[in-house]
């Protein structure tokens, strides 16, 4: 996919964005090639997958909903900004705090932010569940690629505030992993808001969950990674 076909796309979808957004993916794009022969940043590598399995998949949601109307967003285990970054770019009222556990990604994500001038971004280096501080302080949580979804759900919601929203991108095993975590989303106070279905052109199939927080989360969560991994909920 080009750019001027996700441009179109986005139309079609009614996802509408600032009018220089296209132009910075454009350049994140390309720092995102020139990077990744230094460090691994993604397995995707020509500029047409990019454009289509990393900037258009992380907009799909904006199609169900309203990302505009909302002020704190937390993206777990961004990687090389997905999709918290490219979220950020696409709606500047967002103000986005990237976490990765992995310093590394951060002197990528620092480039791209001077270059596209993202002002609206900021960068935590550490771990998902050790974020103590944050409990109950965003409006969305995000996650892509990052984990099981139970694990997903231990890390997230409690940083959500009460009534907010988790969106956890996930493939073709969406619905199956759904199955897997009502236990989780029952302890942790969270219930199912909406099921995306959408295929990028290519064929892959997505599947994003979005979570709403109803209830407080018990404070004994989230357990250290550890113990997730050891007993899952
Ligand atoms: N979201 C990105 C990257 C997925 S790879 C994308 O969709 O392309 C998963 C990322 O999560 C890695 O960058 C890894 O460093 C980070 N990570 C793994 N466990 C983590 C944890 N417990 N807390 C924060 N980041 C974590």
């Amino acid at each position: 996919m080009t750019f001027e076909q996700l441009n179109q796309k986005l139309t079609e979808l009614e996802i509408l964005l600032p009018s220089e957004t296209i132009e910075k993916f454009k350049i994140y794009s390309s720092l995102l090639c020139e990077w990744n022969e230094k460090i691994n940043l993604t397995s995707i590598l020509n500029e047409e997958e990019i454009v289509e399995k990393h900037f258009l998949d992380c907009l799909l949601p904006g199609q169900v909903f309203a990302f505009s109307k909302r002020t704190n967003l937390c993206d777990l285990g961004t990687g090389a900004g997905f999709p918290g970054m490219v979220l950020a770019i696409a709606y500047p009222n967002l103000k986005v705090t990237l976490v990765d556990s992995t310093a590394k990604k951060f002197k990528f994500l620092e480039e791209v932010k001077s270059a596209c001038n993202v002002k609206n971004v900021s960068f935590h280096i550490g771990r998902g569940e050790e974020m103590k501080s944050f409990k109950e302080h965003f409006d969305i949580v995000t996650a892509r690629s990052f984990s099981a979804l139970p694990n997903i759900l231990e890390l997230g919601l409690p940083l959500c505030k009460i009534g907010g929203t988790l969106v956890a991108y996930k493939g073709e095993k969406g619905k199956e992993e759904l199955k897997g975590s009502e236990r989780a989303l029952d302890k942790l106070g969270g219930r199912l808001l909406n099921l995306q279905e959408a295929s990028l052109p290519s064929g892959d199939k997505r599947i994003n969950l979005l979570f709403k927080k109803e209830k407080k989360s018990p404070s004994r969560y989230p357990r250290t990674w550890g113990e997730i991994v050891a007993h899952p909920l």
